[in-house]
């Protein structure tokens, strides 16, 4: 018999591209198929890191969740041939529906823009091949062994990150037995406002764990003070509070923090702009999905409402432009999350120049990104070639985060009934799988290791 393996193609030592290789026999399953985020030299990989031979021999794709940086390649991996079933939760798939081709979207966008001089310069894949590579989706319910052929199987457990995000544990027949190897995918904090908290995990032998926040704690303190006072601040000056937030997950918590603030008479009722085609669609689907809400859902409405009194919903690009000129007091929530692309930009271009606005970062900004500069206290920015000097006011709040942080994540393994055999550390940047790494092996006595890109690991 063959010694099953693992090879950790992207997440290791950096927080995008999460994709694990597990080679059993003759079998080969991808866990998570994500696309790399941030400077260009990362995402170049998103054209190299498959080929033809690797995409077609690849059997499944086991998802955690549907993130892009956890299930952006999906459509890559289809152009270049791969036809195995791909398996997630419901909501799962319901999220991806919306988001590989929003992905191709504006894959070929890109490539207009950027590459028209470069003619031989092809988008990373389609809406064709987004489109074609749902029809290889199969929904799996949680708690539920299924077997993708004889001696591997895996099942789900809820991970509390986002709609549909679980962790997998996998069980694979070796010549000594059973071997159970988990993966936490992107783990919830139990924090959120909407998502419910993550399940414990079982027994297991091998653990693959993120880091995207092993060296930090969260601030326990609801953020809800933080935005009063941003809006008040808003109100006095006519000015926007622009929030850029991931279409999935955040953007629909803050709309209920709104809504909280305004019901308690602690915000006044201001226009709250969502320009996010996606974001209103993973909205509606967040409230047709009950099974991780906090909240109650009757007749496919949330108990309480979602949103604001005065929200309003921003499809089309030319009511995008007009809203980039709207006088305030206003919210805008748009994305990327981490100014990686998108409409957010062009609302940062007009709204960073002016003293009166306030930019509220709610969600992790990975190293390199516009978001982390910005974040930084960068003053001069270059959004779409031009040059811009920051004279908003930039504020965070990490509270809203929907990882687990540094405490989180030790506890959460530290509830596992026995320890497990082997921890491997990857989705995280290099300081925080360091950190991670320490406590688990110094307050938990574990055995622990730091994925490398594309080094196998023997199962
Ligand atoms: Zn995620």
């Amino acid at each position: 018999m063959l010694q099953p393996k693992m090879t950790f193609l992207g997440a290791a030592g950096t927080v995008t591209g999460s994709a694990t290789l597990i080679e059993y026999q003759k079998l080969k399953v991808l866990v998570d198929c994500g696309m790399f985020q941030g400077p260009k030299k990362i995402r170049e990989q998103n054209f190299s890191l498959y080929d033809k031979q690797l995409a077609s021999s690849i059997d499944a794709v086991i998802l955690t969740h549907a993130h892009i940086d956890h299930s952006g390649l999906l459509p890559k991996i289809y152009q270049l041939g791969f036809r195995g079933k791909i398996y997630s939760t419901q909501a799962t798939f319901d999220l991806c529906k919306v988001m590989l081709p929003d992905s191709a979207y504006l894959q070929e966008e890109d490539a207009k823009r950027y590459h028209s001089s470069d003619k031989s310069r092809h988008p990373l894949y389609t809406v064709d091949d987004a489109n074609a590579c749902l029809g290889l989706f199969e929904v799996i319910h949680r708690k539920q062994w299924f077997e993708i052929a004889p001696g591997f199987g895996f099942q789900y457990f809820r991970a509390g990150h986002i709609l549909g995000s679980s962790f997998v544990q996998i069980s694979i027949q070796t010549g000594n037995g059973v071997r159970l190897v988990s993966f936490s995918g992107d783990l919830g904090n139990g924090r959120q406002y909407m998502i419910k908290s993550p399940e414990d995990l079982p027994e297991t032998d091998d653990l693959v764990l993120e880091s995207t926040y092993g060296d930090r704690l969260q601030d326990r303190n609801p953020p809800h003070q933080k935005i009063k006072q941003l809006v008040s601040e808003i109100c006095a000056s006519g000015g926007a509070l622009v929030i850029p937030a991931f279409a999935v997950g955040r953007t629909q918590e803050i709309l209920h923090i709104l809504r909280e603030l305004e019901q308690n008479g602690d915000i006044p009722s201001i226009p709250v702009f969502l320009d996010s085609p996606m974001a209103l669609e993973a909205t509606d689907i967040y409230l047709s999905d009950n099974d991780d809400l906090k909240l109650e859902v009757k007749e496919g409405k949330l108990i309480p409402p979602l949103s604001p009194s005065n929200f309003q919903r921003v499809r089309k690009m030319e009511d995008s432009i007009r809203l980039t000129h709207t006088k305030g007091p206003l919210i805008i929530i748009s994305a990327a999350g981490m100014l990686t692309g998108g409409r957010i930009l062009y609302h940062l271009k007009t709204r960073l120049a002016e003293a009166r606005n306030i930019v509220l970062f709610v969600g992790y900004q990975a190293e390199d990104t516009k978001g982390r500069l910005l974040q930084s206290g960068l003053r001069t920015i270059r959004i779409h070639k031009e040059q811009i000097h920051v004279k908003a006011k930039v504020e965070s709040i990490d509270s809203l985060s929907a990882h687990a942080d540094s405490d989180d994540l030790v506890e959460w393994v530290s509830r596992i009934n026995k320890p497990p055999k082997r921890v491997i550390l990857n989705h995280g940047e290099p300081k925080a799988l360091n950190a991670l790494c320490y406590r688990l092996r110094y307050e938990l006595d574990l055995d622990v290791i730091i994925a490398k890109q594309n080094e196998s690991y023997n199962l």
